[in-house]
């Protein structure tokens, strides 16, 4: 009589369906309840990055407030390695906000081209700048409510520079990494930076608003990617019941 064979069951195969059945089982005993934004869960949510990136950072190399609007502005649909490639000779040709504020747009077009959007992205770093110089004597300003009166500059360029130059926890900075991660974590349902943000605000200790965002960046940056997510080099993969997890 012919042998059935035993199909091996590969360990990564094993440990795919332990995880599968730990999120459904999760989610089933949830039952819609308890919130999965209660305080003991984001504790260990606000635990985990602390032990994988305890000096997360921003990644647009800049040596000053100034120099972190412009690098912000240009980083929009750009990547960070880009934009730092560019600046590295920008900021010696324009070492200050004046001689962004009168520099020759043409000319500014051509140094920053390689970022995409170069013409908007221009006209952006050039009123940004001049408003620096004419309204507020040269300095970025430290208020939310002033630094969106520059031309270019948006919450979310107002959160990285108010949060990384200054250290001013003005809100939660929502690029497009916080909000996926953000809602793989149910911290939040919503799909638009503002109402993201509004949550986070709600959930997070204030103390932790800048690192967090920082944090979550660096994540979604090297593990939690937009498609196939390395969730088993993932250390908050025993509390995420995500639908987009890989195990
Ligand atoms: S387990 Fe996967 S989906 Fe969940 S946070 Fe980690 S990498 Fe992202």
């Amino acid at each position: 009589m012919a042998k059935v064979k035993k199909k091996k069951t590969s360990r990564y195969a094993k440990l795919k369906r332990g995880s599968k059945a730990r999120t459904k089982n999760r989610a089933a005993s949830r039952g819609g309840t308890p919130d999965p934004t209660n305080p003991k869960r984001v504790a260990a949510i606000l635990a985990r990055p602390d032990e994988a990136y305890p000096v997360a950072i921003c990644e647009l190399k800049h040596a000053n407030p100034l120099q972190l609007v412009i690098s912000t502005i240009l980083s929009a649909q750009c990547t960070d390695v880009r934009v730092n490639q560019v600046t590295e000779s920008l900021y010696k040709k324009y070492p200050n906000a004046k001689a962004f504020a009168y520099a020759n747009p043409a000319e500014l077009e051509q140094e920053i081209r390689p970022t995409g959007f170069f013409r908007n992205k221009t006209k952006s770093v050039i009123g940004a700048s001049k408003a620096i110089v004419e309204k507020f004597g040269g300095e970025v300003p430290r208020t939310m409510e002033e630094i969106l009166t520059l031309p270019g500059v948006a919450r979310k360029t107002a959160n990285v520079v108010l949060g990384t130059a200054y250290g001013i926890p003005s809100g939660v900075v929502v690029d497009t990494h916080v909000l996926r991660l953000s809602r793989r974590l149910e911290l939040t349902k919503h799909e638009d930076p503002k109402n993201v943000e509004q949550d986070l605000m709600k959930i997070l200790p204030k103390d932790k608003w800048i690192q967090f965002s920082h944090q979550l960046i660096w994540h979604g940056r090297r593990v939690c990617v937009a498609r196939n997510p390395k969730c088993i080099q993932c250390n908050l993969e025993s509390i995420c019941n995500s639908k987009d997890k890989t195990v």
